[in-house]
């Protein structure tokens, strides 16, 4: 691992306050001159204020608009093995010994989730023995190889599967693929077991990093309310939230998704857990629920765990037309005391804004909300306090009352 200091990057004035809080991100816009030259992308660089004092360590990336990623706050720590040992060790220690997550084969749980874990730009999931990890900044990228070797001492697993994300790699300037980064490549199935329901994995085609991890135990909160109950499961995936509501006793569900792969996996699983009483269907959520509603369908619970629909400002408008579209055809296929579980991983939508427009919605078609359970990702996916872009996923639990 470099460990060599190649550059200093000097602050404008009045702009080093967010980084003595030890937020990570340094865009371009703080930044007042690099000396004594740019140095090549993923070189290491101290972060000083407009004087001169050191503020803390990190990596340079001109391609990116985070164009350093702040590590360490200590002079004295140089970023090498025994530094990346250190975090990881830290990072896997909140999964093992404070979640007390059981771990080995069966078991599934994020081990290392970036900035909230203090090593921004990089995931790992792991998956009974096998992990995936996602590089999300190009100076971890860099050194995956270092990285892998650590991670496959300190998860003890057989193998570390390569993820990437396609936006991710042109945002950073990453030219990675998918493939083995350590130890042997996972078999094409995984089997996870996870409150009483089993799931097939396949690390190599699964979207993410093979699972949505996050939503575990929504999956669990929300099939609570599924008993006896018709449950639409949009945006299933591999069926997480209608597997578990039909294993608690769902009357019938159907999931749909647009992802033929994605329903493949599903399909496997209703199998795999012996569960007749789902049913999958392929198509966009957006005109099926439209379908479903001239129909004149009825649902006494209906999920939505959309994908994430903005990355930046510019598309937060369309993406609240995109939720408002959702929620306003969910609530003409809930029958008046039905339960909407609704989830958002867009991360410039806030909670709050997400039950404004939850609220709006009522009001437009004159139904009462109550907001039953506000939840969020499990905490293996944790969030900084000096970070709280790293807040994205929201789970509501509302139910919604008859037309007034
Ligand atoms: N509910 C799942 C995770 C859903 S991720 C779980 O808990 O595990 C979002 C899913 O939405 C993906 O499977 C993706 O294939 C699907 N998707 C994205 N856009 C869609 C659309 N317009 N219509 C249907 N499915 C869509």
């Amino acid at each position: 691992m470099n460990e060599t200091v190649m550059a200093d990057v000097f602050l404008k004035p009045k702009r080093a306050q967010p980084f003595y809080a030890q937020h990570p991100w340094v865009f371009a816009g703080a930044i007042e001159r690099v000396a004594p030259a740019p140095p090549q992308d993923g070189a290491v660089v101290n972060l000083r204020g407009h004087t001169g004092g050191f503020i803390a360590r990190g990596y340079y990336n001109a391609q990116s608009k985070i164009q350093v990623r702040l590590f360490s706050w200590e002079e004295a720590t140089p970023l090498d093995e025994a530094f990346f040992r250190a975090r990881l060790m830290q990072a896997i220690a909140l999964r093992r010994d404070v979640l007390m997550l059981p771990t080995g084969p069966g078991f599934a749980y994020r081990a290392v989730f970036s900035e909230a874990d203090k090593l921004p730009g990089l995931i790992v999931d792991v998956f009974g023995e096998y992990a995936a990890a996602q590089f999300t900044s190009l100076a971890l990228a860099q050194r995956k190889d270092a990285i892998g070797a650590l991670l496959m001492e300190l998860l003890q697993v057989r193998g570390i599967y390569l993820k990437n994300e396609r936006g991710m790699n042109k945002l950073e300037g990453l030219t990675l693929t998918d493939g083995v980064l350590a130890g042997e490549a996972p078999p094409p199935e995984i089997v996870l077991t996870h409150g009483g329901l089993h799931t097939a994995v396949n690390l190599q085609e699964g979207q993410k990093t093979g699972s949505y991890l996050d939503q575990l135990d929504n999956h669990a909160a929300v099939a609570l309310y599924a008993y006896g109950a018709r449950v639409l499961d949009a945006f299933c995936y591999a069926g997480g939230f209608g597997l578990a509501c039909a294993k608690a006793g769902a009357a019938s569900v159907l999931g749909v998704d647009s992802s033929e792969a994605a329903l493949a996996l599903a399909q496997r699983n209703a199998e795999l857990n012996a569960l007749s009483a789902v049913r999958f269907l392929r198509a966009d959520v957006f005109d099926q629920f439209d379908v479903l509603v001239a129909e004149g369908a009825a649902f006494d619970l209906v999920i939505l765990d959309p994908p994430k629909f903005a990355r930046d400002r510019h598309n937060l408008p369309q993406a609240l037309r995109g939720y408002r579209r959702l929620l306003q055809q969910a609530m003409k296929l809930l029958p008046g005391g039905g339960v909407l579980a609704m989830s958002c991983c867009t991360g410039l939508i806030t909670a709050e804004m997400l039950q404004d427009i939850i609220a709006q919605c009522a009001a437009e078609a004159r139904r009462d909300v109550q907001l039953l359970e506000r939840r969020g990702p499990r905490a293996d996916h944790p969030m900084s306090l000096a970070c709280r872009e790293g807040a994205y996923l929201k789970c509501l639990i509302l139910r919604v009352g008859p037309a007034r």
